[in-house]
């Protein structure tokens, strides 16, 4: 098993890369210009795409449901981990289902909260084994992360309750992502909208963007732990759920699963 690539050591291998498409756009444009421009495009549009977590470049990606429908999904990403039960148990109080992206590595560590997800009515979706960054990783790496997440969960809490929805760490993709997801039967998932919960920036503020980022047809996107830290606790979002669910109510909005708001 390779180890997961960090977000700091995919930027510098793309910048390493991209100098050197400029390098050699600087040296052959006086002789070949058109193919010079075509290297720089190319290379700018490879990077946007990649790092740009709702561009279609890389593969279609669902970002948002039906706008003339007064529904909207709450989604957790990086999971299980240790502040999940508080998250289950604020949901269940307010009576909301919402989407779990879990990490394979992170159900092998609680299964236990993988069977609870699944037997409170929660849609659990995959993030991928070890959060590693897929954008200079080819279809049989994304594949084997894929693989690799769903057995973790058929062990936790049995066959068939990993849903066929996958969301790329970070939301970005490389070259090989989408034909390996599409390989393995797997539509991708990106967000609407994300409130910067993974910041700490304390209850009221991710309450309150919340509720300013809701809307009909709106995939949330919040984080139930850490994709790098799996012992960091996620408290701020947990202690803003009663106040999401209350403001999506006085909205009007029913919160839903995500294969619910996109069906
Ligand atoms: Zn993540």
């Amino acid at each position: 098993m390779t180890q997961p690539m960090t977000k700091s050591i995919t930027i510098r291998r793309v910048v390493a890369a991209e100098s050197a498409v400029l390098a050699f756009a600087i040296a052959a444009h006086r002789r070949h210009p058109v193919l010079a421009a075509g290297a720089v495009a190319a290379g700018a549009l490879g990077a946007w795409a990649a790092f740009r977590p709702g561009s279609p470049v890389l593969g279609p990606v669902l970002r948002h449901g039906p706008r003339d429908r007064p529904r909207a999904a709450l989604t957790f990403d990086d999971g299980p981990g240790p502040s999940t039960p508080a998250i289950l148990d604020a949901l269940a109080d307010a009576g909301v289902r919402a989407t779990f992206f879990v990490l394979g590595r992170q159900a092998r560590r609680h299964p236990d909260l993988v069977r609870r997800m699944h037997e409170e009515g929660h849609q659990v979706a995959s993030h991928g084994y070890d959060h590693g960054i897929l954008v200079l990783r080819g279809p049989a790496h994304v594949r084997d992360q894929l693989v690799r997440t769903e057995e973790a969960v058929r062990d936790a809490a049995g066959p068939g309750v990993l849903t066929r929805v996958f969301r790329a760490p970070h939301g970005f993709r490389g070259p090989g992502t989408w034909p390996a997801v599409r390989a393995c039967g797997y539509r991708m998932a990106g967000w609407t909208r994300g409130v910067f919960d993974s910041a700490d920036p304390g209850p009221d503020v991710v309450a309150e963007r919340s509720a300013r980022a809701l809307a009909p047809g709106c995939i949330l996107l919040l984080h139930d732990a850490d994709g790098w830290n799996p012992d960091r606790l996620r408290a701020h979002t947990a202690a803003a759920i009663p106040d999401i669910c209350a403001a999506a109510q006085e909205m009007g909005l029913e919160l839903v699963t995500l294969d619910q708001l996109v069906a």
